[in-house]
């Protein structure tokens, strides 16, 4: 891949903005960062990143493409449960200890897409297992963490199959600059005002602390309860160590946690989901008091009906998001395959783990505490796009009232 292909100062400036805005690595602090080989070339920047902001120390745990399809194509019965749990258990430790979490996102998203789905869902539930331990940090927002995007071959070619590599990794690193908003000459200050109007979104939802959310649109008529003390949260929010991050590099989302037993009705997902190496479109599922009980996918409905199946949790949902049609990722036009970008282009639900944060002191609550609040609980926490120029949002009050949220996709206060 020639260089030339992606901007280096631009490159170099999202490694800082990673860094500053999204960890805000602290000084002294450890940092662990999770990349696919792929992004090696940032992976770089972002070590050199953190240690300029005074990193104690940065540890990188790399997987690659053939490595990974190696376990499918030569690797025993066994090897489907197989799971690194001594080195999950380190990665605990580092989080435990305060360790900052960065993940750099670069996946190829069709990379399994030939592998027996059963075999895909093995592999993941044995890793997904191993990693509790170390996620439950994260889920808890524990310690401060982020997620970055680097335009890998493999994913530029899937975004952009027709034209020739270079010109779409040059494409895609384009793009992910423009929805990161490194093209700002001061990215540090466009990334303060964006969060500033992020927050005022949150505020007012959580002043009209709705009941329910009521989708329409074409297949869908989706009643979304909302779990009791939910709180609407988007953009940076402090950690339970006090630091103040970006979880995600990009965002345009304000997000809350829906009531488990209270969803009910139909869906239809609105753009593919890349999930585990696999696309999944054309999803349509029934909501019964909480339950996915009838799925259905036009393209990749095994993995589909395998993810929903994880654990009692995985068909319930864990989040529901406000993203409007007129996000700068969606005017992009551009389809991602990417969950960090396609879900902020468009209002999304996530089947599976809540989060505590967007619950009233949540990060003061057992487990059990948030599960009577609505809180869903499971191995899994998969996003998938709802949202579109023809969706319209009702907020219903407690006393039934309807309260306009959204219009044809987009804010309607
Ligand atoms: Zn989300
Ligand atoms: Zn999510």
């Amino acid at each position: 891949m020639p260089k030339s292909a992606i901007d280096p100062i631009k490159l170099e400036r999202l490694a800082e903005v990673a860094i500053e805005v999204g960890v805000n690595l602290q000084e002294g602090q450890n940092l662990i960062v999770t990349s696919p080989m792929s992004a090696l070339p940032f992976a770089r920047l972002v070590a050199a990143a953190a240690y300029k902001k005074g990193a104690r120390d940065v540890t990188f745990l790399f997987n690659d493409d053939e490595i990974a399809l190696a376990r499918y194509r030569h690797g025993s019965e066994a090897a489907l449960d197989g799971a690194p749990e001594w080195l999950f258990k380190g990665f605990a430790e580092g989080l435990e200890n305060n360790a900052a979490r960065m993940a750099i996102s670069a996946a190829n998203p069709t990379l399994l897409s030939e592998q027996d789905p059963d075999k895909v869902s093995r592999v993941n539930r044995a890793n997904l297992a191993a990693a509790k331990p170390a996620m439950k940090y994260i889920s808890n927002f524990d310690i401060n963490w982020s997620i970055a995007a680097y335009p890998s071959a493999p994913w530029a070619k899937q975004v952009f199959p027709d034209l020739p590599e270079e010109e779409a990794i040059e494409k895609l690193a384009d793009a992910i600059f423009a929805a990161s908003r490194i093209d700002n000459n001061d990215p540090v200050a466009a990334w303060a005002k964006h969060n500033a109007e992020l927050q005022s979104r949150s505020d007012w939802l959580n002043e009209m602390r709705f009941d329910a959310l009521h989708f329409t649109g074409p297949g869908t008529d989706l009643t979304v309860g909302l779990a009791d003390d939910h709180l609407w949260t988007g953009g940076s929010a402090p950690s339970k160590n006090g630091v103040t991050c970006n979880p995600n590099i990009p965002t345009e989302e304000v997000f809350t946690t829906p009531h488990a037993q209270r969803v009910n009705g139909v869906v239809r997902s609105t753009k593919p989901l890349a999930h585990l190496g696999t696309i999944i479109d054309g999803i349509e599922v029934r909501f019964e008091d909480g339950k996915i009980v009838e799925a259905k996918a036009t393209k990749g409905e095994a993995v589909f009906l395998k993810m929903i199946s994880s654990d009692e949790g995985a068909s319930r949902l864990g989040e529901v998001a406000l993203v409007p049609h007129s996000s700068p990722i969606s005017q992009t036009g551009i389809l991602f395959y990417n969950t960090l970008f396609d879900e902020n282009a468009a209002c999304h639900i996530a089947l599976g783990q809540c989060y505590a944060e967007c619950i009233v002191d949540g990060h003061h609550l057992s487990k059990e505490q948030i599960v009577e609040k609505g809180g869903n609980q499971s191995i899994i926490h998969v996003d998938w796009m709802i949202g579109s120029a023809e969706i319209d949002i009702d907020g219903i009050k407690h006393d039934g009232t309807p309260v306009p949220v959204f219009r044809k996709g987009e804010w309607a206060h």
